[in-house]
């Protein structure tokens, strides 16, 4: 199994400091001209592959196992790029830059799986060669390679990958990714044999109920805040854009910082919750289509929030890893009518939802997303709920995801 370490890289001098970025920006060059030319070929109708030429150039400062290593990668884009054009009827883009004119070059680089070293402990450090002109400029020794301090807990043990180097110019931190092969001993596996649905959606942002009768309710009030407010700061900056401008850097900015916060919550939300339900022997996750969710039921305002704010795909692919690392299933289902059905009756037609409330003519009132976890459940393994308890209900704090007691979990709309 492929697993990723990320953590921080930090520089312990100025002048590590210099050697480093120059190291990523040399890369990012690289990778620049190796794509321009290529891509000049490729629309020309010519071979992408004659492009050896820029190893003597780079070998100097990147050294020759990155030089090789970012050469190697950028033939694997192209190669990957060339597989999607025969299988996919779309359109597809060839391999892009790093970077572009105007914000410059992204700094990052790409470390070959045996050229680099991580030593953790209590000062855990990361080493990673340099070419003999950055060995020669800063005064380093011939065999002497980059020494950088790296902050944060190797989550999975293996064997090392190729080491990913990014620095990220909104937080102003350099970054390591690191993936490595995991042996399946150890491997979690589930202690029940439970199942639980989960309904994603707005308000909220997933409601969970288990055939155990637990039900685990994520509120998106201040995800959601947060969300709005970076957007109405994105709105303004680009009402002052200058005329022939649609974008700056500081917008681009922006972009990042409301994904990056998502991105925060959202992934601790789902490790969160599978780790509280594999605590309650649950061996299989279902969860709706989110087209399902967003069905004409919805208001078209909360249907365009929940659009916006919702990654799909990449929440899917979290929730699929996470699920992995407990040995948990996942399994997408259907989720039609789910959001309008008593669990009571099975009435649809006659249901009305008022904000978080369904209520039937039978007499049911319940947390309309509860309910659609429920109603999901119980069509997925086509045997009756009861929840046995109050619902747990979280809010995010921008750290964690904390239990709140009563109705905490309010509209925002
Ligand atoms: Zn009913």
């Amino acid at each position: 199994m492929r697993r990723t370490n990320s953590f921080d890289v930090v520089p312990q001098s100025e002048q590590d400091e210099a050697v480093l970025r120059r190291l990523l920006d040399a890369s990012a060059s690289l990778w620049n001209q190796l794509t321009y030319e290529r891509r000049q070929h490729f629309f020309a109708g010519e071979s992408v592959w004659d492009s050896e030429h820029y190893y003597d150039e780079y070998v100097d400062v990147l050294g020759s196992a990155t030089t090789q290593q970012i050469t190697r990668v950028n033939d694997a884009a192209w190669r990957s790029f060339f597989e999607t054009v025969e299988k996919a009827d779309q359109e597809v883009s060839p391999p892009g830059y790093w970077g572009n004119q105007a914000d410059g070059r992204d700094l990052r680089t790409y470390i070959r799986n045996d050229a680099y070293t991580i030593s953790w402990g209590e000062r855990s450090r990361l080493e990673v060669p340099i070419g003999s002109q950055l060995k020669d400029e800063y005064g380093f020794g011939r065999a002497e390679r980059l020494r950088v301090v790296v902050r944060g807990e190797p989550h999975w043990q293996g064997d090392q990958g190729r080491l990913h180097l990014t620095y990220d110019d909104v937080d102003e931190t350099y970054r390591a990714h690191q993936p490595v092969t995991v042996s399946d001993e150890g491997q979690a596996t589930p202690t029940g044999s439970d199942v639980a649905a989960l309904d994603i959606g707005a308000n909220v942002l997933v409601a969970c109920t288990t055939t155990a009768g637990d039900q685990y309710c994520y509120s998106g009030q201040e995800p959601f805040r947060q969300f709005r407010e970076t957007t109405e700061r994105i709105a303004d900056a680009k009402a002052k854009l200058p005329g022939d401008q649609n974008t700056s850097k500081r917008i681009q900015r922006l972009y990042r910082k409301r994904s990056r916060r998502r991105d925060h919550a959202v992934n601790a939300l789902l490790r969160d919750l599978v780790e509280r339900l594999y605590d309650d022997g649950v061996e299989t996750i279902y969860y709706g289509d989110l087209t399902g969710v967003l069905g004409e039921y919805w208001s078209v305002k909360a249907n365009l929030k929940a659009r916006t704010f919702w990654a799909h795909r990449q929440c899917l692919d979290q929730l699929t890893n996470v699920c992995e690392e407990y040995g948990i299933e996942v399994a997408a289902t259907s989720e039609a009518w789910t959001s309008q059905t008593c669990p009571e009756c099975g009435e649809r037609e006659q249901t009305r939802r008022h904000r978080e409330t369904l209520t039937c003519p039978c007499g049911f009132e319940g947390h309309a997303d509860l309910v659609a976890s429920r109603t999901l459940l119980e069509q997925s393994t086509n045997t009756a709920v009861r929840p046995t308890a109050r619902p747990v209900r979280f809010q995010w704090d921008d750290h964690q995801w904390y239990p709140v007691d009563g109705d905490a979990v309010a509209s925002n709309e």
